[in-house]
């Protein structure tokens, strides 16, 4: 597994994992344990190229017409990685680098000694000294053995629900998974969806393929360690192979034509169904809990499959997989001890007590006269996005305001979540393997807590601060800006053509996606309305269809003919962003427009290989290459500063340039 790669991926996956609307395309959940999986992976290589290096690349122009200006600004930098071990490459890589080494300092500097007991940073520091200590995977193990008991004391089907009600067992259960969204209504749901461990699914496939070979992994050291042999793990993933059939089955349901609906305590009780779902957060939040849970219309029946007797002893060995690989990133010898790229004492840090950190690390290193400075352009980015939309000449008066009201109310956060997680439930123990507990379940508590809160009462949880991005959540219509991307503005000495192309570029790209085809029907305040008339969604569909066609089936190296409805949204996040940035440019005098053109490049520099490609088909932003060419090659000023070879593929002619922001 290359990690950096992961790192990567992991920051594009974010856009389309936190705001996913309910009828979203499964995402590849977000709820707590997944998170260490995301942010484990964090902080794992060395950068490839520090800023210096990137102005290293001297632009001359040497009168040649320009064929592909992804390689006239990229060419070396790409060709550089070519030789090396490299599958996956862009340019702003240095700031984690930057990150990882303060977050160390802040970790290490931090002393029990001079903080308050139930200050949030002390219990951080505790558990991350806790880490360290000697000889605590024998007394993890111990812990663990004991705490598998009750699931293999189970006889029945009602001793098993009676399980996933206690909140120790409860935050490990992947049938009954919840995942805490945005609703559509000014409210936060619950949305069913039961989870499956593709990397637990992959080691049995392989072993299936190879058996001599055996093919284990590192989960399996553990396993064996607490007395389970190679044939009984074998038959316990086959079991999960069983139960994740069933559940994928049901995750498809949406695409295979059932609907979304609510599902309330009444509806199960008239069903008589002794699934504890509703149980299981009243539990954890210690309130009753009325509100319903979204899932798909056949829920029922996928509870009739998954839930009965005969599978019980498949449900039980998934509950037990679940526990023991969850646990392997505390349990485990290989990533602890070693050096500071696979930390996982700084792993659970970065990943349990992110929102703790990150309040930390602003106070530390963010200098707030540089933060005004950032929220005015924000605000300026903001006011321009108005000014095109109020150009949308084919919206009436009744939905302009509306159009309109949508930017006004949209609301910058810098760089932590709105509702903050700061560990105020996690009582210490001097057991590591109890601490863990105490945190996850602490997790869910506050994940769940979210369901009470209406209009807004509501925020961002959960956000992965240390990621060099920015996202967008229609649901609260809010844009975030990461800590790790501020880190990155307040450490770069930037004109404003480049601070146009970094800051500018990405927060209008963020405020785009409020129009872009999967969000344009929410309205400022976070509710789900078709506020567009027939005919003004006809003209908007069109400018989408636009789009689509102007992509479809174009190709480059290494990834599929591109299908334009999939890079729909990002592409036209692109498309809107680079509008806004170059009418805020033309307001100002002597603009450098090719350092802000080829500063826009250098940032969406990728570098990939036919590997990374395979793995990254998730994500739905253009292949840099097209990401460069073609949206800039859809504005005219692009033309007057670059002779572009009118044979090149990547030149647009005038008449087939997508101009839709009127
Ligand atoms: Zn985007």
């Amino acid at each position: 597994m290359n990690f950096k790669y992961f790192r990567k991926l992991t920051a594009f996956s974010i856009v389309f994992t936190l705001v996913i609307p309910l009828w979203g395309c499964g995402s590849d959940s977000t709820s707590d344990l997944s998170v260490v999986d995301n942010e484990t992976v964090l902080y794992n290589e060395e950068s490839i190229v520090g800023v210096d290096e990137v102005k290293k690349y001297p632009i001359t122009d040497n009168g040649i017409p320009i064929w592909d200006f992804d390689e006239y600004v990229n060419g070396e930098w790409l060709k550089s990685l070519e030789d090396s071990d490299e599958i996956y490459a862009t340019r702003h890589d240095y700031v984690y680098d930057l990150e990882r080494s303060r977050l160390y300092d802040i970790l290490n500097d931090s002393s029990l000694s001079t903080l308050p007991s139930d200050d949030p940073l002390y219990k951080t520091k505790y558990i991350y000294d806790q880490f360290y200590k000697e000889n605590v995977n024998d007394s993890l193990n111990e812990s663990l053995i004991e705490f598998l008991q009750p699931v293999y004391d189970v006889e029945t089907l009602e001793d098993l629900f009676d399980l996933y009600k206690n909140k120790d067992y409860a935050i490990f259960n992947n049938e009954i998974n919840l995942e805490i969204t945005g609703g559509n209504w000014g409210d936060v749901d619950a949305l069913y969806n039961p989870k499956i461990n593709e990397n637990l699914l992959n080691e049995y496939s392989n072993y299936i393929a190879n058996p001599a070979d055996g093919g284990m992994s590192e989960i399996y050291a553990n396993i064996e360690k607490l007395g389970i042999d190679q044939t009984e793990y074998v038959k316990m993933l086959s079991n999960l192979v069983v139960i994740s059939q069933y559940s994928r089955e049901y995750l498809n349901s949406y695409s295979n034509g059932y609907k979304y609906q609510y599902f309330y305590k009444d509806t199960f009780e008239q069903s008589n169904i002794e699934v504890p779902v509703f149980d299981i957060i009243e539990e954890f939040t210690d309130k009753e809990y009325n509100g319903p849970i979204v899932a798909t219309e056949n829920l029922f029946d996928y509870f009739d499959v998954i839930f009965c007797e005969e599978n019980l002893d498949a449900l039980k060995d998934s509950l037990i997989l679940s526990i023991i690989y969850a646990t392997s990133y505390i349990n485990s010898d290989w990533n602890r001890y070693q050096d500071e790229k696979y930390d996982a004492a700084f792993y659970y840090a970065i990943s349990e007590s992110s929102d703790v950190l990150a309040i930390e690390y602003q106070s530390r290193f963010f200098d707030e006269e540089k933060m005004k400075e950032i929220r005015q352009f924000v605000f300026a980015i903001k006011t321009q996005a108005q000014k095109v939309v109020k150009e949308f000449e084919w919206l009436s008066d009744k939905s302009m305001e509306t159009a309109v009201r949508k930017i006004v109310l949209m609301k910058p956060s810098y760089g932590v979540s709105d509702h903050v997680y700061d560990l105020s439930d996690v009582v210490l123990s001097d057991d590591l393997f109890d601490n863990f507990l105490n945190i996850w379940e602490s997790r869910r508590k506050f994940s769940y807590s979210q369901l009470y809160y209406v209009d807004e009462e509501r925020g961002t949880v959960f956000q992965q601060n240390f990621v060099v991005n920015a996202y967008y959540d229609p649901s609260l219509n809010n844009i975030t800006l990461t800590t790790g991307l501020l880190t990155e503005l307040l450490e770069t000495d930037m004109t404003y053509e480049e601070k146009i192309a970094e800051l500018g570029m990405t927060v209008a790209h963020e405020i785009s996606h409020s129009f872009g085809p999967s969000y344009v029907n929410y309205e400022g305040d976070g509710y789900y309305d078709n506020w567009m008339t027939d005919e003004e969604n006809n003209e908007y569909n069109d400018r989408i269809r636009r789009i689509i066609q102007f992509f479809d089936g174009k190709e480059t190296e290494y990834f599929d003919p591109i299908n334009g409805s999939f890079y729909a949204d990002e592409t036209y996040a692109d498309l809107m962003a680079m509008e806004i940035c170059l009418r805020l440019l033309e307001e100002q005098e002597n603009v450098d427009y090719d350092l802000f053109f080829t500063t826009f490049a250098s940032r969406k520099a990728t570098y990939y290989t036919e590997e990374s490609v395979a793995l990254l088909n998730g994500d739905n932003h253009l292949p840099a290459k097209f990401r460069i060419n073609y949206i800039l090659g859809q504005f005219d000023k692009f033309y007057e500063i670059y002779k572009i070879d009118e044979e090149s593929p990547f030149f647009v002619p005038n008449l087939e340039r997508l101009k839709i922001f009127k």
